[in-house]
């Protein structure tokens, strides 16, 4: 992956180097352009290049750790926590109790450093993470996060009107139900613990990882009741491949 990755940014900078020579061409001739990479990857390459040459990282380890989180962090490690706490009364006590240690009890986290906290759905409270300031995530056990996550419209309307963004990503939680939204900082992120869907008694904690997705654990999603509608406007939701790389922004 990393040689890949490597390649991708050598050509990015030969078609960029291109572009901005002009190509020594005339505009308006019948061939194919290189395709100029965005903005953002162009000043990623200049960066790496320069912080390389200089000696101060080291190429290899940055591609270790862009590797880390394209391809090994993702949900499938929370699910593996949530289908531990639901299967394990004693493990969920002590993942609600110090989460940190909970996780690395299982061998996860300590990708970021900060401090997790998990908040449990009851049939009374469902708890629903965001960050207002910027897009803090618990990447060490939900990877990379969803582009709507760091959207504008999810980060500022979450903590005004946490049942009309709900509603609008289709799911629409009952009055009874008390919403909170938990507000994620460099310091603490929180992850989700939904309720075990009923009728699940008999699976297997590997069963009931299957059935955890990425949405729950954020408190968009509940996990065995149909979504509602389809997403309107103000929250557009990109779906990304379980594990894999959501599309824009940093992280
Ligand atoms: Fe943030």
């Amino acid at each position: 992956m990393g040689t890949s990755r490597r390649d991708f940014l050598t050509t990015a900078a030969a078609a960029a180097a291109g572009a901005a020579a002009g190509g020594g061409h005339a505009h308006g001739q019948e061939h194919e352009h290189s395709t100029v990479p965005s903005d953002m990857t162009l000043r990623v390459k200049a960066l790496e290049s320069l912080l390389v040459e200089k000696g101060y990282v080291d190429p290899q380890a940055l591609d270790a750790i862009v590797d880390t989180y394209e391809t090994k962090l993702g949900p499938h490690i929370g699910a593996r926590i949530v289908a531990r706490a639901w299967a394990d009364p004693a493990f969920k006590q002590r993942l609600l109790a110090d989460t940190d240690a909970a996780i690395e009890e299982m061998g996860f986290g300590g990708q970021q450093g900060e401090r997790m906290v998990a908040v449990e759905n009851t049939p009374q409270v469902h708890n629903v993470i965001v960050c207002t300031l910027c897009s803090c995530y618990p990447w060490s056990v939900l990877g990379l996060p969803p582009s709507w996550y760091k959207s504008t419209a999810y980060r500022s309307r979450t903590v005004i009107d946490p049942r009309g963004v709900l509603q609008e990503l289709g799911l629409e939680v009952p009055e009874s139900i008390e919403v909170r939204v938990w507000d994620s900082t460099a310091d603490v992120r929180y992850i989700v613990l939904p309720e075990r869907p009923a009728g699940t008694e008999n699976m297997s904690e590997e069963q009931l990882a299957a059935l955890v997705t990425r949405d729950s654990m954020i408190g968009v999603e509940m996990i065995g009741v149909e979504k509602i509608g389809v997403e309107k406007i103000g929250v557009a939701k990109v779906e990304t491949p379980q594990g894999g790389q959501p599309q824009g922004g940093r992280p």
